[in-house]
């Protein structure tokens, strides 16, 4: 989708700090970290969000076999972390790209704001 800040990053249009690629999937560092680690994990294909679901879903198991290697790079796989996805308006999605947030090497409070 052209006018997608993360389709723009699939392409190569726009910078981001990469640590993981495969066929379908990337995962970069948010530019706003919210804890020491903070990568997003998002398909290559554009899907706006979760809400888009369907016979598509075999990229979830993509993306979760993705974060689990990363956690384990980052060496947070046995201390913990947290996976986040934002959908829609009020769930506090900002960038219409399916993308989840893995966030890890600090305590996180629960409930979140
Ligand atoms: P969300 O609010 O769940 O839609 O999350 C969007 C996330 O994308 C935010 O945490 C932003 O900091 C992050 N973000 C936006 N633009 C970029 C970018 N160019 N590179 C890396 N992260 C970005
Ligand atoms: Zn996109």
């Amino acid at each position: 989708m052209s006018d997608c800040i993360f389709c723009k990053i699939v392409n190569g249009d726009i910078p981001c700090d990469k640590i993981y690629e495969n066929e379908n999937v990337i995962a970069f560092k948010d530019i706003q970290p919210q804890a020491p680690v903070h990568v997003l994990v998002i398909p290559k294909e554009h899907i706006e969000s979760l809400n888009d679901i369907d016979e598509n879903l075999d990229i979830i198991k993509d993306i979760h076999l993705a974060i689990n290697k990363i956690v384990k790079e980052y060496n947070i796989d046995r201390d913990g972390y947290r996976v986040v996805n934002n959908c829609g308006k009020q769930g506090g999605q900002t960038v219409n790209h399916l993308h989840y947030h893995v966030l890890g090497g600090r305590n996180l409070n629960w409930p979140p704001g």
